[in-house]
């Protein structure tokens, strides 16, 4: 699901979530709620096993939210100048509403049966002006990049995290206890309850992450700078989902990215940077460096972190993809077939016939990409011939080197049928 909505008069604000069951779990007992209009954003990761679970998370960000929503007016307030006594009030009712969400689960617990176990994680994000303000509950995170630095701005409610921060473990430790699922505290878990409720400014460009466990145990963090860098905010929230499931996907994963820009449009900058490794790049051989730029510059960069699918075979889309930095591997039907490296390309095949893709590329280490869509890319051959046919002679030249190789290799299996190994590109 995509939102892209406008609010107040300051930010763009867009936001993309997504939520999955994981490789392990028979079901989803995450919810979300993501309401761009009214800037406000929440993952609840219910505990308690099927059912309670996700009747929990859902039930807790419908009381949560039905709190805010009856004071719409208070809220829209913070969107004018910092005043101390309205941010009181505020505070005050986002810790009613997780209270108020708290006896809701309270209440279906004791109507359910004195032995039921039921809870939920409740990280709420509330976009409002310049103002932005949290409140949490439990282990489920928020993260906030600014200047591609990371940092999370939730505390976790978990007995392993209090352990680190009075100095018992030491993080890693942490990770490796068997304690690390254990809360201290979630949404209807007992009557006391104290939300980590807290202000902050934000600042174009800022870039927020909310996730369930089930994704923040998968990736690092310098894993999610780089995913969350991703131009064409659509496709963060698949990636990181992909990730954590390709690592396991030991629980269920959701994530809403959210993303403030003042344009219509978030504009990356794209370095293109065409020194070292890119000198004998095949695609930009006899190319001047303005021309090279000038192809460079049609492209999106993307990165991905190591392990990463970047396409998969068969699917239908026709980019061109040449490798900036890193290695990135070839597969079909899981086979190996070969590495890429800094200055090779692929894709040229779909970009060419528009056919699925014959085989799958993925990041073998961090990879950095270039994008080149193919309407683009025939943009730019009708715009300049000259340049055009340097490169669509590059091109060619590449084909025939691929089709040597591959006709050698077909010669060589027909000669020795026994040995049928080899790669392709
Ligand atoms: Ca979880």
């Amino acid at each position: 699901m995509e939102t892209t909505e406008r609010f107040g008069a300051v930010f763009q604000v867009e936001a993309w979530v997504g939520s999955d069951l994981g490789q392990v779990r028979n079901k989803n007992e995450d919810n979300y709620l993501v309401d761009a209009l009214n800037g406000l954003f929440i993952v609840a990761d219910g505990m308690g096993g099927g059912v309670q679970g996700e009747k929990a998370s859902r039930r807790s960000i419908e009381t949560f939210s039905a709190a805010l929503y009856n004071k719409r007016t208070l809220l829209r307030a913070l969107e004018f100048p910092h005043d101390e006594e309205l941010r009181q009030q505020v505070a005050e009712l986002l810790d009613q509403a997780i209270r108020a969400a708290n006896q809701e689960i309270l209440r279906i617990r004791k109507s359910i049966g004195p032995k039921v176990t039921m809870g939920t994680t409740l990280s709420a994000l509330l976009l409002l002006g310049n103002t932005g303000v949290l409140a949490h509950v439990g282990d489920s995170r928020i993260y906030r990049v600014r200047y591609r630095e990371l940092s999370q701005i939730t505390n976790d409610h978990s007995l392993v995290a209090e352990q680190v921060r009075e100095g018992y473990i030491t993080p890693e430790q942490a990770e490796l206890s068997p304690f690390r699922n254990v809360l201290v505290q979630a949404v209807g878990k007992g009557d006391k309850i104290d939300p980590q409720i807290e202000f902050f400014d934000l600042e174009m460009g800022d870039q927020f992450l909310l996730c369930s466990d089930g994704l923040s145990n998968y990736l690092t963090e310098s894993e999610i700078i780089t995913v969350l860098g991703e131009p064409e905010g659509h496709r963060i929230v698949p990636r990181l989902i992909d990730c954590a499931n390709a690592r396991g996907g030991s629980d269920n994963i959701t994530a809403i990215a959210i993303r403030l820009s003042t344009s219509e449009h978030y504009q990356p900058t794209t370095e293109v940077d065409i020194g070292r490794g890119f000198t004998n790049a095949p695609l930009l051989r006899g190319l001047k460096t303005m021309e090279s730029t000038r192809l460079l510059q049609l492209g999106k960069t993307h990165d991905y972190i190591a392990g990463e699918r970047i396409v998969s075979e068969d699917s239908i889309d026709r980019s061109l993809f040449l490798i900036f930095d890193g290695q990135v591997g070839l597969y079909r039907g899981g086979h190996w077939l070969s590495t890429l490296e800094t200055g090779q390309h692929f894709g040229l095949f779909s970009l060419i016939d528009g056919q699925g893709r014959l085989v799958s590329a993925t990041a073998e280490s961090q990879v950095r990409l270039l994008e080149i869509s193919r309407n683009e890319f025939v943009d730019l051959l009708r715009r300049e011939p000259n340049l055009g046919v340097k490169i669509v002679w590059n091109l060619l030249k590449d084909l025939s080197f691929s089709y040597r190789q591959t006709v050698a290799r077909l010669l060589k299996a027909l000669s020795s049928p026994e040995d049928d190994s080899g790669t392709m590109d």
